[in-house]
């Protein structure tokens, strides 16, 4: 990889825009940098942006750094975000306040730019490993799309989000036809890069930013479909069949097709209740009877159903 990654973005939050205009002299040759002077500014330009590091002022007008900094670590969708602390304050108990609050380092005023440039380069380097270590542990190994322990985060954290939003989740359960045949038919190799060939089908048929495929084991996918009402996942599973048909990969030893084919069970919720962690399976043992049933009619083919209000928690496939 490239050491001068001009992929990183660096928000710098400072009133004095001298201190700006010099951050963004050591920086912007290796990095976008965004900027604001206004303390307020700064959650909202994390979450638009999304930037790999915050550069934050202690001493501002209105809320400080340290408040600033708290809110940031608050909020999930930035508390991962790295913060430097820049102030003309040295002293070692404003150093222990900003630490504890979860930034990473400290640079004081005046800003050398050798050491400013190196100590931002090094918290770069730790958030790139950092980030690295988190999509190795959330990746399948052999698909690398997400993997089951990724599906299940995900669903809590979208289950919470429906809840608040009063959105409908759906979830669509996927099992590859038949699938022993083909390993046992043309070997496991071949099956592994079946299983690829699907997985790489699956992501390109999701188009919503928000829609998640995962390997749920074995030859088992799982989407998740935020904000998709039955009808929607439903036509989402068939996209999903087609396109594996589509993709023509023969299949000599099915008795239901001479190409790999796939049944998915669909279901969906309207989640009601916040408890952690969320009841989410209940909504996977409805989307897994319905693929059961789908098995049972002949494979290839999507079937459907609505979880009603007060079904029992658990339903296992009969
Ligand atoms: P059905 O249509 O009822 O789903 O039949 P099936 O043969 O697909 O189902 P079964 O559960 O009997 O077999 C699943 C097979 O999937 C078992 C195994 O050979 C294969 N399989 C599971 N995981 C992997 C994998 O990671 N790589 C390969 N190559 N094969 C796998
Ligand atoms: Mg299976
Ligand atoms: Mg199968």
């Amino acid at each position: 990889m490239n050491e001068n990654k001009p992929g990183y973005t660096i928000l710098i939050v400072d009133d004095g825009p001298e201190n700006i205009l010099l951050l963004e002299r050591i920086l912007s040759k290796e990095y976008r940098v965004i900027s604001t002077t206004h303390g307020e500014e700064a959650q909202f330009l994390a979450r638009k942006n999304r930037p790999d590091l915050i550069i934050l002022d202690v001493l501002m007008p209105g809320m400080d750094g340290y408040q600033i900094c708290a809110h940031l670590k608050s909020d999930p969708e930035t508390q991962g975000i790295p913060v430097i602390f820049i102030t003309a304050m040295d002293q070692d108990a404003d150093e222990e306040a900003g630490l504890s609050l979860g930034a990473v380092d400290y640079l004081t005023k005046p800003i050398r730019s050798g050491i400013a440039r190196l100590r931002i380069r090094n918290q770069l380097e730790l958030k790139r490993h950092r980030d690295l270590l988190a999509q190795l542990s959330s990746q399948d190994g052999l698909t690398g799309i997400a993997n089951r322990r990724h599906f299940d985060q995900a669903i809590e954290q979208e289950w919470r989000r429906s809840v608040r939003g009063k959105n409908l989740l759906s979830v669509a359960l996927i099992d590859v036809d038949h699938f022993k045949q083909y390993n046992d038919g043309y070997g496991h190799q071949s099956g592994d890069s079946c299983l690829k060939s699907l997985a790489k089908a699956f992501s390109k048929t999701l188009d919503r930013s928000t829609d998640l495929v995962a390997r749920y084991g074995g030859e088992e996918f799982v989407c998740l479909l935020a904000d998709t009402d039955l009808q929607g996942a439903l036509k989402v599973g068939e996209a999903l069949r087609a396109n594996v048909e589509s993709l023509d990969i023969p299949h000599d030893f099915s008795p239901t097709s001479p190409r790999v084919t796939v049944s998915i069970g669909v279901a969906t919720i309207a989640p009601t209740k916040t408890e952690v962690p969320p009841d989410s399976a209940q909504l996977l043992g409805i989307a897994d009877s319905c693929l059961y049933k789908a098995k049972q009619n002949g494979r290839n083919r999507v079937i459907g159903k609505m979880a009603q209000e007060g079904a029992p928690t658990r339903q296992s496939p009969t």
